[in-house]
């Protein structure tokens, strides 16, 4: 089994590793070096990919589901076995530190065991004498997955543990600036599953357009941004395929003047700047009231001085490069709008010229409410801080735009916070913590965040459509 960078990365069909027809460079964020090859999948290999899926999906959709549940167990003790070469592959594309890489890898491990905590419900619609009717949920068969750059394992474990449990078989589709630690995964997994239910590939651009208008993919399970989830939306129309579509945010966080202030600025520094706020449900703009503005500003301040940014891979970093080299631009150029609006930085600001995705926590002191930073998602290491001193008018602010992935309150008195909470358009809202996650709780965004869920009871639902069985006259063991 291949463990290094020295190991040609393969894809997966068919429980085989196939090269690309041809390849392309993965960047190495922290020094912009090329890290290694991966395969471009051909449109050929793409359509090998879901015949596979398609001819492995009748045995695996029959399975039962006990042998189903211990398969996935079996992912989950291959992957724990080869932590450490996956972790080391991604926090080196990635641009994270090993310990938040490795964190991911037994995220993915266990969020494949989480997942088998649940269980399809059946309802019984009638048991009379007459007739017996029952609907339960059958799965939909080849599933597209597509993930995004910033937790590759871990959005991959969104998507695969509930779409196999369920009983689909899956064609998985990393984003081009972070395949590696993924196809390695698909090599882990090679001998877990039987050939074809797990299939990987890679490849640039064309690919995700490919997927979603394959004729015999029944359903794309896609995370990524609000613009190309329209883009996929309307490549999959053609087919007719299911979607769920867990897109951007712009996600408030909104602070009451009750709080222990050096408690919340560390939490909240972290909600907001963990990953460099590449994650989806990060803090993206803070309301602070205005008579705890000014400490809980210079906590944040001060606090964000004390982190360690560069190469993830490096003893005691705390915070590795932006992830892609258009993300770092994106970054900058909100920066550089802020800087020419005349916003007040408390920390960072436009990093210096060298090598590496590198910006160091950005805090801007209160910009008006409709300046870029504050309206647009960043995705990045650049928040906004803002005051107010009214509650409704701050859960107004906290609702408007296009967003309404996740929310947060921060305040001594639950009572209060939950009155807030419950005003909030976001799919979660979370007081007093923040981005807290498991198999089996369910997310999902609200508005333009997206359509449908993952996780929990529904996001495993969405991987099947319900069938309905009536007999009659009524008999046991439908
Ligand atoms: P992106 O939309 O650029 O790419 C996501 C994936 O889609 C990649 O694998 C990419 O190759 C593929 N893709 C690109 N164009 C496609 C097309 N036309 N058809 C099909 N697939 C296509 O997003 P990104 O920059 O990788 O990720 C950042 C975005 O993802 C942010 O907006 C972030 O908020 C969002 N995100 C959302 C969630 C969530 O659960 N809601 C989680 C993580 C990230």
């Amino acid at each position: 089994m291949a463990t290094t960078f020295d190991a040609a990365f393969t894809m997966t069909i068919d429980g085989r590793p196939v090269a690309g027809t041809s390849s392309f460079g993965v960047t190495n964020p922290a020094d912009e070096t090329v890290l290694a090859q991966a395969p471009d999948c051909s449109p050929e290999q793409l359509d090998a990919a879901v015949a596979a899926a398609r001819a492995a999906f009748p045995a695996w959709a029959g399975t039962d589901h006990g042998e189903r549940r211990k398969l996935l167990h079996g992912m989950a003790d291959a992957i724990e076995a080869r932590v450490e070469p996956l972790h080391q592959i991604l926090a080196r594309e990635a641009g994270k530190t090993l310990n938040d890489a490795r964190t991911e890898v037994l995220g993915l491990s266990y969020w494949l065991r989480g997942m088998t905590t649940l269980s399809l419900p059946e309802t019984v619609n009638e048991d009379s004498a007459d007739r017996r009717s029952v609907t339960r949920h059958v799965p939909l068969g080849v599933v597209g997955a597509i993930v995004p750059w910033n937790y590759p394992l871990g959005q991959t474990g969104f998507k695969l543990a509930p779409a196999l449990l369920a009983g689909n078989t899956v064609v998985l589709k990393p984003s081009p600036f972070t395949p590696l630690a993924t196809l390695r995964l698909g090599e882990v997994l090679r001998d877990v599953l039987p050939p074809g239910v797990l299939n990987v590939v890679s490849g640039g651009d064309a690919l995700g357009p490919r997927m979603t208008a394959h004729p015999d993919i029944d359903k794309i399970s896609f995370t990524g941004s609000t613009g190309t989830g329209r883009k996929v939306m309307a490549g999959a129309a053609g087919s007719l395929k299911r979607v769920t579509l867990e897109l951007g945010g712009n996600d408030p966080a909104i602070v009451l003047p009750d709080i222990d202030v050096p408690t919340v600025a560390e939490k909240l520094f972290w909600g907001a700047f963990g990953h460099n706020g590449q994650v989806c449900l990060a803090a993206k703009r803070v309301y602070i009231h205005q008579d705890v503005y000014e400490p809980l500003k210079r906590a944040l301040a001060d606090y964000a001085r004390t982190v360690r940014t560069g190469d993830g891979v490096t003893e005691d970093v705390q915070l590795g490069p932006v992830q892609n080299r258009p993300q770092y631009e994106r970054v900058l150029d909100l920066i550089r709008d802020s800087a020419d609006q005349g916003h007040r930085f408390l920390t960072g600001g436009l990093p210096a010229e060298g090598k590496g995705y590198f910006i160091r926590p950005t805090l801007v002191d209160n910009p008006p409410e409709d300046s870029r930073i504050v309206q647009e998602e960043q995705f990045g290491p650049v928040l906004p801080l803002l005051t107010f001193d009214d509650v409704d008018d701050v859960i107004a602010r906290a609702n408007a735009g296009e967003y309404g992935l996740g929310a947060s309150v921060w305040s001594g008195d639950t009572d209060t916070a939950l009155a807030i909470a419950r005003r909030l358009e976001a799919g979660t809202v979370w007081i007093n913590e923040i981005q807290h996650l498991t198999p089996r709780v369910t997310f999902g965004g609200l508005k333009n965040s997206g359509i449908g869920s993952e996780n929990g009871i529904e996001g495993l639902l969405a991987f099947t459509a319900p069938q309905t069985i009536t007999v009659t006259p009524a008999t046991a063991g439908v």
